[in-house]
């Protein structure tokens, strides 16, 4: 069976054989599959499993995120969007009138995202730069409601206030996934958060929540902001 979520729109609890429950989203490519995940049929609808192990996000919904500024019609800003895995339950979320910019780096990355995900869903804008260099893709980003940010990189705030700068709406939140060993290797995760989240502050962004992603990513937090 499936049932809404109770808190976010465009987010379902699916009811499994086993008794247990899952997160899902409405497969907004009916017959496609992006990962492993597992396709379900409910009332001539198609919905998708979404592996908290595999997707931070879920992993944050699980761990108990108070807000989900992604929503259906909304747009927004993914910055490192692999090969599309958590990419593609934003898609089924923002849904038919909503618009996903997807910027990874990486070429063959890219590649594999464009074949597996973006060519069958017309709400993502697949965008191959480096999203330090937030100029370089002007032409092809509007203004957004979210900036999402998982780019495992050093100097992850400076990037996302950067974008932010850029593309995000005043009242505009970001959800952003800190990857404490990607800063710093010899520092505890902890302090790494901690000065994450300053120089978020000191960017001009009020700080809504900070989740530790453990059990499904190690020394991984999310912070959701409003800018
Ligand atoms: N968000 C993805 C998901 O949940 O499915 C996983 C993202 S993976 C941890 C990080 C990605 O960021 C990689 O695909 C990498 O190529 C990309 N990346 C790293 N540095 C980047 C940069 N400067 N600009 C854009 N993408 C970058």
């Amino acid at each position: 069976m499936i049932i809404p979520h109770e808190k976010f729109e465009g987010i379902y609890w699916a009811y499994l054989e086993d008794e247990s429950k899952s997160l899902a989203t409405k497969n907004f490519a009916p017959g496609v599959k992006v990962y492993d995940e597992r396709l379900i049929n409910y009332m001539n609808t198609e919905y998708r499993l979404w592996n908290p192990y595999r997707s931070k996000l879920a992993g944050a919904i699980l761990n108990g995120l108070k807000e989900m500024p992604i929503k259906p019609s909304k747009k927004v800003l993914y910055l490192g969007s692999a090969t599309g895995t958590t990419v593609s339950h934003v898609s089924d979320i923002v849904g038919e009138k909503g618009i996903v910019y997807a910027v990874d780096i990486a070429p063959r990355v890219m590649r594999e995202f464009l074949t597996k995900c973006v060519q069958y869903r017309k709400n993502i804008i697949p965008i191959l730069a480096d999203a330090r260099k937030p100029k370089s893709y002007y032409n092809l980003v509007d203004e957004v409601d979210v900036i999402y940010a998982d780019i495992a990189q050093p100097q992850q705030a400076t990037v996302v206030a950067e974008n932010s700068e850029f593309y995000l709406k005043k009242g505009g939140k970001i959800l952003f996934i800190i990857k404490a060993m990607s800063i710093d290797v010899t520092k505890k995760a902890d302090i790494t958060f901690q000065m994450e989240i300053n120089e978020l502050k000191n960017r001009g962004f009020n700080i809504i929540q900070t989740l530790n992603l453990e059990p499904y990513d190690i020394d991984h937090a999310l912070v959701l902001a409003s800018y």
